[in-house]
């Protein structure tokens, strides 16, 4: 049995599971179209999710063999994940943001030991201890989810109507959490006449009960040094500005007040920052900066993989506090540490 809500004015969607995530699952969105549905995501690529999201469109009062196109939010596998099998069911076309289809070409042609080197060199420049990074160096053989996502047919170009016949669906870039995070703006009424400006699909950049994660935009063939919550908290500012009507996040529940919600995540955020500040008053690995950190348990609870995530969590906070001239490297220092101002 699917799960599935309808919002009003042709917008459904579907809970498509997640295998053992605590996220639960993606909300994939079901928007007609004179032409047929077209998706916002797809859900994670596995044969009980792909049945869920088919039983979904079912009770949708479709098939995913009619669907007319999908638009992606952005290229991780809870998004893109089932892209290529609706495609193969429908013929329908998939659009990405240029920066993700370039995350998603790169992880196509990358092989996992390239992976592995890359995070063994990157997580010992952050400071990470021998005993963590050993293990990238022999890594286990097995497969990793989602290495095979599937290319675009279409480029989502920021700011412009997406090809959805009889309706108003502008692209809006939010990079932040992925380099080529797009929302979505349905310009139309909000059908219970709510107030405000049209609705929403806000993929992972705005939800309403949880931050998304903010870490870096992991590219071993690519140096620019990049501010990601930099990135994230501008978008964050050109949402709430749009003051749509309701918002249709992937995750939890539709929601209202975006503007409220972004005025919290602004807050959180320069709270973090802040809180980073006052341990930057002796200097600090990367590493040693996640060690100390909030996060939702303690560092000595927290498995491995997600101790890469924090440390490039703590990285891109870093970052942000050098490039507002509140923190700096310490010169000379391996693996390099960072001190307030
Ligand atoms: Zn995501
Ligand atoms: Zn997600």
């Amino acid at each position: 049995m699917a799960t599935t809500f309808d919002h009003g004015g042709g917008v459904r969607s579907v809970a498509v599971p997640i295998p053992d995530n605590p996220l639960g699952h993606t909300l994939v969105h079901v928007v007609e179209t004179d032409r047929g549905p077209v998706l916002v995501d797809t859900g994670w690529d596995d044969p009980g999710s792909w049945d869920t999201l088919v039983a979904g469109l079912a009770a949708c009062r479709t098939t995913v063999g009619e669907v007319y196109g999908v638009v992606v939010t952005h290229h991780h596998p809870d998004h893109h994940g089932l892209s290529a099998r609706v495609r193969e069911a429908s013929g329908a076309w998939v659009a990405l943001h240029p920066a993700d289809a370039a995350i998603v070409r790169r992880t196509r042609e990358t092989r996992p030991e390239r992976w592995y080197t890359y995070m063994a060199a990157k997580l010992t420049a952050a400071g990470a201890p021998e005993e963590h990074v050993a293990p990238l160096r022999t890594p286990r053989p097995r497969s990793l989810p989602g290495l095979s996502p599937a290319l675009p047919d279409r480029e989502i170009v920021p700011g412009e109507l997406l090809d959805l016949p009889g309706r108003r669906l502008r692209a809006i870039w939010t990079p932040g959490h992925t380099p080529g995070h797009v929302c979505l703006h349905l310009e139309e009424e909000h059908p219970a006449r709510l107030a405000g400006h049209g609705r929403l699909f806000s993929g992972d950049h705005l939800l309403p009960g949880i931050t998304p994660h903010i870490g870096l935009y992991e590219d071993p063939d690519d140096t620019t040094v990049t501010d990601p919550l930099g990135d994230y908290l501008d978008s964050l500012e050109r949402i709430g500005r749009l003051v749509p009507a309701e918002v249709l996040p992937a995750h939890q529940h539709a929601f209202t007040d975006a503007p409220g919600r972004v005025r919290e995540l602004l807050a959180h955020h320069e709270e973090r920052l802040a809180g980073l500040l006052a341990l930057l008053a002796e200097p600090l690995t990367p590493w040693q900066v996640a060690e100390r950190m909030e996060w939702n348990r303690p560092w000595g609870q927290i498995p491995y993989g997600s101790r890469n995530i924090a440390v490039s969590e703590a990285e891109a906070h870093l970052r942000r506090l050098v490039k507002q001239g509140r923190a700096e490297a310490v010169t000379g220092s391996e693996p390099v540490a960072y001190v307030a101002v």
